[in-house]
């Protein structure tokens, strides 16, 4: 009797044939070629390049050469490590635990140093007419923690947005300018002193970890907001730069859907970014009409421009 919280089904779903070979210690570099990756057979050996094959979207994998076999990451396992089936379901789940969130979080640095996390909750309103522009409902903006924050310090006079580390610890709080000239001089986001901005996917947290099915990646917050209301999830990058971090993150992800603004430096960011990731993983890019960030876009086009790439 297998026990119920190691359901083959839930594992198929949850470990990607990539990442028991990253268990397993392979490091040989695969060759992409549309939602395949072709590399050397790591059961039977073998130098051929094409020998092996994976399918990103059906998480499959077969060797034509040598072995002649194929399967699911279960008869990977089974044939990588000579398990029963019992000991792969096992091995399967603490992949399944760790990965793809707390693996990768566990294995990054800890938040510098130098950066204190500030953990404390503001009071903040989020009903205002600058969140229901965007069309953000007040029970979406006290889901994310948003909201006009009434008090001074850095964060005076912004929309306030509470920001957590890829395990959801809260360290702190983003600040959207409302006051247009201060925007124009010091950017229109404003980050505590020392933000590791680059350890931070935003949302990744929120995400379950078996998200397999994909992923939109936005440039702000309120991108994510609106598709969360959706029920399509996202993530946003707080800028147009892919990290180490989060490109880590995101190559695991299949698919990626990139919808950055329609400005010139999205669109030359999402050629950037599509470039870093299409090795590991499948990526779509939605363009935007120039000028038009994903957060203008109705209900209806935002889900009809995102959800047949993912469902
Ligand atoms: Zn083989």
């Amino acid at each position: 009797m297998i026990p119920a919280h190691l359901n083959f089904a839930h594992l198929k779903r949850c470990v990607s044939i990539l990442t028991v070979l990253e268990a397993k210690g392979v490091t040989t570099p695969l060759t992409k070629r549309g939602d395949q990756l072709f590399g050397p057979c790591p059961l039977h050996g073998g130098d051929n390049p094409n020998a092996f094959v994976i399918s990103l979207s059906k998480n499959l994998w077969r060797c034509f050469t040598g072995c002649d076999a194929g399967g699911d990451v279960v008869e990977l396992v089974r044939r990588l490590y000579g398990k029963n089936y019992r000991q792969t379901a096992a091995f399967l789940a603490t992949l399944a635990a760790t990965e793809p969130t707390s693996q990768t979080a566990s294995s990054l640095q800890p938040l510098k140093k130098s950066f204190r996390p500030f953990t404390a909750r503001l009071h903040l309103n989020a009903s205002v007419p600058w969140l229901r522009q965007k069309r953000i409902t007040p029970t979406t903006a006290r889901r994310f923690e948003v909201g006009a924050y009434q008090g001074g310090g850095f964060l005076k006079e912004c929309i306030a947005v509470r920001l957590h580390d890829l395990d959801g610890h809260p360290i702190g709080y983003a600040g959207r300018c409302l006051d247009p000239q201060k925007a124009k001089q010091c950017g229109k986001w404003k980050f505590p002193p020392r933000l590791p901005k680059n350890e931070i996917l935003y949302n990744f947290h929120r995400i379950e970890s078996c998200h397999r099915n994909g992923l939109v990646v936005v440039e702000c917050p309120w991108g994510v907001m609106r598709l969360a209301q959706l029920n399509i999830p996202a993530v946003a990058l707080l800028g147009i730069h892919l990290s180490a971090v989060q490109n880590d993150l995101l190559k695991k992800v299949s698919p990626v859907v990139l919808m950055l603004d329609g400005d010139r430096a999205g669109q030359e960011a999402t050629v950037r970014i599509r470039s870093a990731l299409e090795p590991y993983t499948k990526v779509y890019t939605i363009t935007l009409p120039s000028g038009l960030d994903p957060d203008d876009l109705s209900d209806e086009a935002l889900s009809s421009v995102t959800r047949h790439f993912l469902f």
